[in-house]
């Protein structure tokens, strides 16, 4: 018999995934509103203006430096792995590793057989790995939130410790501007964690995090450097497949387009997504709302004997994705399915880390108050599963 979990203490809207994350019924009115443009060209000017709207959008959001310029393309993250490792990558990489998401790309480079083992700095899942300074890289790539440990790292170039404070530290040989790339992974951190673009080179992510819509598209906010790399990796004899070549997408992306046909319905949830974080006061309302949602997990978990924020430095937790474990005496798998039973989902733990752990996304979607709502859930089921 499943418990049934008193209404009252229910959250409004039990979605809770850490992607595809929750999709705001007014998103989805969006789609109705734009039913004309669904099943048509992705050529013609009413899908181009979905892109159009999108790039711009971001570019206010994510409060574009000068010069930099948002692509995107078909194929999710994962297919910007393969992109950044043929475009980006001229002959070794170093990965800041401390969750799955940072693994695999590092295991891109590392297997790409026209590159230099990469360098990997790993740390321990639910701490972070900082990147390093070094001559002997040309990209350096970390996660800014490492979406399968509930771990949050800060964007900005490694530099040394002698360097620090000088201008341009970091930046490569004055003049030429190019040292190593900074390659961001923001897959579930863009929209929703502070970001100072400008100490990055390459800053990707997917629409199904931050941004509530469906799965299947990258995007990437590219400097003026990462521009020149590509173009330059690209004309210099290395083979790169059409699908992967990062300065076809950014062609197509310049005249709002993308390579190959884009999911249209994606395009329209996404859009309305960008529209209504800058309604609402744009990045730093939405840092905010995160980090109020995060406030009310991380404390209600401190406060029971037994919950217990995985990262174990606060100024590590993430505040879109956290992470609790949970005491063994209580079976996570048990509260994750009785929860699920009662309406509210996907607050299983990343499936390779095992632990006894409960994973909540916290995206500005969902609402602070309903977070609240799932850990008075929780603690109701504590109370009643025998
Ligand atoms: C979800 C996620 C990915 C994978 O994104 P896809 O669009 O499914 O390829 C990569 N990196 C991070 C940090 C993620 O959270």
């Amino acid at each position: 018999m499943p418990l049934t979990i008193p209404t009252d203490l229910l959250p409004a809207d039990g979605r809770f995934g850490s992607g595809p994350s929750k999709v705001r019924p007014a998103q989805v009115q969006a789609l109705v509103d734009h039913a004309d443009v669904l099943g048509t060209s992705h050529r013609q000017p009413p899908v181009k203006d979905l892109v159009r709207r999108i790039r711009t959008g971001l570019a206010e959001l994510l409060h574009l430096p000068d010069g930099y310029e948002v692509a995107l393309g078909n194929g999710g993250s994962t297919a910007f792995w393969d992109i950044a490792t043929l475009c980006l990558v001229e002959r070794r990489a170093q990965h800041a590793s401390f969750g799955e998401f940072g693994a695999k790309f590092a295991t891109a480079t590392s297997r790409a057989p026209f590159l230099e083992p990469s360098q990997v700095i790993r740390a321990e899942p639910g701490t972070v790995a900082y990147l390093e300074p070094s001559d002997d890289v040309d990209v350096w790539a970390t996660p800014h939130n490492e979406t399968s440990t509930g771990a949050m790292a800060p964007v900005r170039r490694p530099v040394p410790r002698a360097a620090a404070g000088a201008a341009g530290a970091g930046r490569g040989s004055a003049g030429t501007g190019e040292g190593p790339l900074l390659v961001v992974d923001a897959t579930s951190g863009a929209g929703a964690l502070p970001v100072d673009l400008a100490e990055t080179d390459v800053y990707y992510f997917a629409p199904q995090k931050v941004f509530a819509a469906d799965g299947g598209l990258w995007l990437a906010v590219l400097s003026p450097d990462a521009v020149a790399r590509a173009a330059r990796i690209e004309s210099s004899g290395r083979w790169v497949p059409e699908f992967l070549s990062l300065t076809t997408a950014l062609e197509n992306s310049r005249a709002d387009q993308t390579l190959n046909t884009p999911a249209v319905a994606t395009l329209v949830l996404l859009a309305d997504q960008v529209e209504w974080l800058l309604a609402q006061g744009g990045l730093d309302w939405a840092v905010k709302r995160s980090a109020a949602s995060a406030e009310i997990l991380y404390s209600w978990a401190e406060a029971r004997e037994w919950a217990t924020p995985f990262v174990a430095d606060p100024a590590e937790r993430s505040t879109v994705v956290g992470t609790i474990d949970l005491d063994p005496s209580i079976d996570a798998k048990a509260v994750v399915a009785t929860l699920r039973e009662n309406g509210v989902r996907d607050v299983f733990p990343y499936r390779k880390l095992g632990r006894n752990q409960l994973r909540v996304g916290m995206f500005p979607a969902v609402e602070p108050d309903d977070v609240a709502a799932l850990t008075s859930s929780v603690d109701w089921i504590q109370n009643h599963l025998r």
